[in-house]
């Protein structure tokens, strides 16, 4: 019987694996991978290393999480280390609990090894700090997944308050919750920030306000994280900073 490392693969810049995720990709006999883990990081496996794609695909079959469940049982049955390779931390939306839990009903032996969440480090490489003295002393994140329709569940009261505001997988429902959070009282001039690819040479980022994503929400696709709150406002300097840095690096390096 083999084991299972639950891993965090970041949230796409290949250097903000932690050293213990490239040290168990690198020993890998199975890595069972999601859409969100890039090619760089895979390179880590051993040559041998048998790769299993168990990703979403937009509009194509997706495997369901019982068979995902299953197959991490099959393969641990069968080889001495797997790995579920999972974008971010495992443990935040990435049903990683689920897959911990099913693990220990079958009694197979495993792992969680933490990974840079994108929910702060995608925000930070866009200049946006999700917590500011004076301006942002509170935050909190959730899933724009379930904010309409039937499927709605959140309870968007409780977060009236609250400084920042970071959602996940909201790009569909941008507009339905930026009109929530109006009515709820959040000021339509509040800005909103979305970033797209954060941490990849794709990033992009679109700054608005909540009045504007409620009335004509501007193009974004998906992965994206949507940050509402003063702090977005901060944006802008601290790019410019963050860049002027980078420079200044670049040049103590190539000294
Ligand atoms: N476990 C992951 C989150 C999984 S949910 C983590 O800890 O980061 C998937 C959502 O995460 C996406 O819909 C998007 O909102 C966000 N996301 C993940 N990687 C991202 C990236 N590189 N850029 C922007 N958003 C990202």
């Amino acid at each position: 019987m083999g084991k299972v490392y639950l891993v965090g693969a970041g949230p796409g810049d290949p250097e903000l694996l932690t050293l213990k995720a490239v040290k168990v990709i690198s020993s890998a006999d199975v890595i069972l991978y999601d859409r969100l883990v890039c090619d760089e990081v895979l390179s880590y496996a051993k040559p041998e290393c048998k790769l299993v794609y168990v990703g979403k695909e937009d509009g194509k079959h997706t495997i369901p999480q019982e068979e995902i469940n299953r197959l991490l049982v099959y393969y641990a049955s069968s080889h001495e280390r797997v790995v579920r390779l999972k974008g971010g931390d495992p443990f935040i939306f990435g049903r990683g609990g689920e897959e911990a839990l099913y693990l220990k009903r079958y009694g197979i032996p495993y792992e969680v090894v933490p990974g840079v969440s994108s929910l702060y480090s995608v925000p930070a490489y866009a200049g946006i700090p999700l917590t500011f003295r004076g301006v942002a002393s509170s935050f909190a994140v959730v899933t724009g997944h379930e904010a309409t329709g039937k499927e709605k569940s959140i309870d968007w009261k409780a977060f009236k308050d609250i400084d920042t505001l970071v959602i996940l997988m909201g790009v569909k429902n941008r507009q339905r919750i930026a009109q929530e959070l109006v009515k709820l009282g959040r000021k339509p001039s509040e800005p909103v920030a979305f970033v797209e690819r954060g941490t990849t040479p794709e990033q992009r980022v679109v700054v608005s306000t909540l009045g504007e994503v409620a009335k004509d929400p501007p193009e974004v696709s998906p992965p994206a994280i949507m940050v509402v709150g003063q702090v977005v406002g901060l944006q802008g300097e601290l790019s410019s900073l963050l860049e002027n840095l980078k420079k200044n690096m670049e040049g103590v390096y190539n000294a």
